[in-house]
């Protein structure tokens, strides 16, 4: 496990005080800064600890099902001419990335002393993902998601409820992600000495985007040796992720950030287009900002008030991007993408057909960027499939094409 190494000091990592560049920091309110304070001290001695080392691994095998495999797609590889890969998070238990993520904060809540959890939520992904190793540690479980998400996804309500997590419905402002994490916050001030927060994507405050891409990281230290096995060559040419907040994504690119080598391609949503109004291409449209009390790129207006976004995946569906990833893109170290609603719907319905894998949406728009890259033959990409499609079943029976 290399989740705690030191990489102070190496490029593409965090600083000191928080930063990636000129991205990041922790700009959170007063009252906050115990809470943030005590998290900035404690996670990386906790990380480093042995037994926390060995409680994550264990879980993560015996629990989620890791390694996820590597797969080699080669009805895929042929359409697209390269050597493709598919890093296989769609196969963890809940069925995406984001356990890792939980499972690693839990430990560390366990470790500070926490006896309560609270975690925000927009589709709900998360907060299944938290109610979830809430379950599994006997911790009481609180989610905070807007009023007008809970309507929108109820079967993930009810996993959460049954999971037997409080959900609590955020009712101020536009009623949802960011209304929600406005509540939690709220929660976390009333509650410093019992509650942990648990962020669900690398962005927010100094520790979370670093504290989340160390646990992320499990997934390109997997695809290292798998490759190496595979390929004789633990590096490939490219990795591509898709990008809502970017764990994912981070986690994809961790253990390749400084084998200049690898080339970086994040995939962003373009919702109806990147300049129709509709889109989440927080790299392409935003401008320097804080958002979640993380200074990065976000999409707002000439005023500073955060623009709404939209994606037909809930999961992208978000106005900032984690700091390490503003980073990338202003460095020249990624190449930025984005992938429209229709396009990632079609890459869906083509991986579906192709290797009889039913992708989530968000994972799509990784997808469908694969056809714009000019691959050499024998490039070796890995594309990581961050979730499985269940969840968006409504939206694909709802645009079938007429095949
Ligand atoms: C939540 C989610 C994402 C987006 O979140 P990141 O933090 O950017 O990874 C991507 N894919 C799936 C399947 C998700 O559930």
């Amino acid at each position: 496990m290399k989740i705690a190494e030191n990489t102070l000091g190496l490029p593409y990592h965090v600083d000191e005080r928080g930063f990636y560049g000129r991205f990041g920091g922790a700009y959170v309110p007063e009252m906050l800064y115990p809470n943030v304070e005590e998290l900035q001290n404690r996670y990386l001695e906790i990380l480093r600890e042995p037994s926390f080392q060995q409680e994550f691994e264990q879980l993560l095998r015996d629990y989620v099902g890791r390694p996820s495999p590597l797969y080699f797609a080669k009805r895929l590889s042929e359409k697209y001419g390269a050597q493709i890969y598919l890093k296989r998070e769609d196969l963890n238990h809940t069925g995406a990335h984001k356990v890792n993520n939980t499972i690693g904060q839990i430990l560390l809540a366990k470790r500070l002393g926490k006896t309560r959890i609270i975690a925000e939520t927009g589709a709900g992904q998360h907060g299944v993902a938290t109610a979830t190793v809430c379950a599994l540690m006997n911790m009481e479980c609180v989610i905070y998601m807007g009023a007008i998400d809970i309507q929108r996804q109820a079967p993930n309500v009810a996993r959460m409820k049954m999971l037997g997590a409080t959900v609590v419905a955020a009712t101020s402002g536009s009623q949802t992600l960011k209304d929600a994490c406005n509540e939690a916050i709220r929660d976390w001030i009333n509650n410093p000495v019992n509650t942990h927060y648990i962020l669900g994507t690398a962005a927010g405050p100094h520790p979370y985007p670093d504290m989340v891409t160390r646990f992320q990281s499990v997934i390109s230290e997997e695809i290292r040796k798998q490759l190496e096995e595979k390929t004789g060559n633990p590096n490939p040419n490219y990795v591509v992720a898709c990008i809502g907040g970017g764990s994912n994504a981070a986690g994809t690119y961790y253990h390749f950030l400084n084998e200049p080598d690898v080339k970086i391609i994040a995939v962003e949503a373009a919702g109806k287009g990147v300049h129709s109004g509709h889109s989440a291409a927080t790299t392409q449209l935003g401008k320097l900002g804080i958002i979640h009390a993380a200074k990065t790129l976000l999409m707002q207006t000439d005023d500073g008030q955060i623009t709404e976004p939209y994606s037909i995946s809930a999961g992208l569906d978000y106005p900032g991007i984690g700091p390490l990833h503003a980073h990338l893109y202003e460095t020249g170290r990624g190449t930025f993408l984005a992938a429209t609603d229709d396009e990632a719907l079609a890459a869906a319905y083509e991986l579906t057909r192709l290797e009889g894998i039913i992708p989530a949406l968000e994972s799509s728009h990784a997808l469908a960027k694969l056809g714009e890259i000019p691959f050499k033959p024998t490039d070796v990409v890995v594309v990581c499939l961050s979730g499985r499609g269940d969840k968006d079943m409504e939206t694909f029976i709802r645009n079938l094409p007429n095949k």
